[in-house]
């Protein structure tokens, strides 16, 4: 007579929970604040500079523009009573 063994087959599942929730919702990366007029714009709207840390410039289009221009009238201004000499 054979006697078989019969064991009980203890299967446990042990499920790990490897999906971590991040519930922690800072701040959504895809937008950025713009330093100037403060409004929270999609990265889109800011100019490109690869020296920030997102690579974004730290204003806005709107404010980079007008900065730019307000930039280019000092600009102007200052070179307006210097007289460049040749
Ligand atoms: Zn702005």
């Amino acid at each position: 007579m054979v006697k078989r063994k019969k064991t009980a087959a203890k299967k446990k599942v042990d499920r790990k929970t490897t999906s971590k929730k991040k519930a922690t919702r800072k701040q959504d990366p895809k937008s950025k604040q713009c330093a100037r007029c403060l409004k929270r714009k999609p990265l889109d709207s800011f100019g490109k500079n690869p020296r920030m840390k997102l690579g974004r410039k730290s204003y806005c289009r709107d404010c980079s523009s007008e900065l730019q221009r307000e930039w280019n009238e000092e600009q102007r201004e200052a070179q307006k009573p210097k007289r460049k000499r040749r």
